[in-house]
């Protein structure tokens, strides 16, 4: 049963799902490497801890949730991998996509899962008079090519926050219960930031944010296998949000 909180879960690069109708897009023999390179693989389940969770239901090389609508906004463009991505984490081309194709991608799934999301917190706003929304992600062992942040030494997990949005009091907490459990942790290295839906972005500080980015060092092997302390991690990700649940929810 799902748990009552404040809490909204945003899974949005775990789904390997291409669909039929955009296959033919892409260049075919990129497609599988690209797939395991940006995937967040497994975080719909090491994310899953009862509370409301919203899962985009498309690969991230279809449509990419977490970026801004317009190209002109978002930094990641500029590399070909704005929310409708043309470019592989290699930067070699990925697919070709015209702007009437592109329009309808933005229309048919960042335009309604924005839209799922948007309500989601209103929800939590209504009936809890807050929301704190989380952020799940997991990220390669080393910089991919395309990444504005190449440095080597990377945590087992990256922390991120957003100035007006996230209390020094959540961060903190995050950090110690991540610390304390053993593992290396960064804030906002290598990645940074954490979702905010449109209509509250720099608006409302009832909506609260942060991401939790995991090192899939922690949980997948090369080939794909899960590691042997997969159960752990997922424990300890539920021990996280359960902490953020009774301090501040
Ligand atoms: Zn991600």
């Amino acid at each position: 049963m799902q748990k009552k909180s404040p809490i909204v879960i945003n899974v949005p690069h775990s789904s390997l799902y291409i669909p039929e109708e955009e296959m033919q897009f892409f260049e075919k023999p990129k497609l599988i490497r690209e797939l395991v390179a940006m995937t967040d693989h497994c975080c719909d389940d090491l994310f899953d801890t009862g509370h409301e969770m919203l899962t985009f239901p498309v690969s991230r090389l279809v449509c990419d949730f977490e970026r801004f609508r317009n190209d002109d906004e978002e930094i990641m463009s500029e590399k070909g991998m704005g929310a409708v991505y043309t470019r592989c984490s290699v930067m070699s081309l990925l697919r070709k996509v015209d702007p009437v194709h592109k329009e309808r991608i933005l229309q048919t799934y960042y335009d309604k899962y924005h839209g799922i999301f948007e309500s989601l917190v209103e929800d939590k706003l209504n009936t809890h008079g807050k929301c704190i929304i989380i952020d799940g992600h997991s990220f390669f062992e080393t910089p991919l090519p395309y990444e504005n942040d190449q440095r080597k030494d990377r945590p087992d997990i990256c922390i991120g926050t957003d100035s007006y949005h996230t209390t020094r009091e959540l961060e903190k907490e995050l950090k110690c219960f991540f610390r304390k459990s053993g593992y290396s942790v960064a804030i906002n290295s290598p990645f940074a930031g954490a979702i905010v839906p449109f209509k509250y972005y720099r608006k409302d500080r009832r909506v609260q944010t942060i991401m939790i980015e995991i090192n899939r060092r922690l949980y997948i092997n090369h080939d794909g296998s899960l590691k042997e302390g997969y159960e752990d991690l997922k424990k300890d990700i539920n021990g996280a949000v359960e902490q953020i649940n009774t301090f501040f929810g």
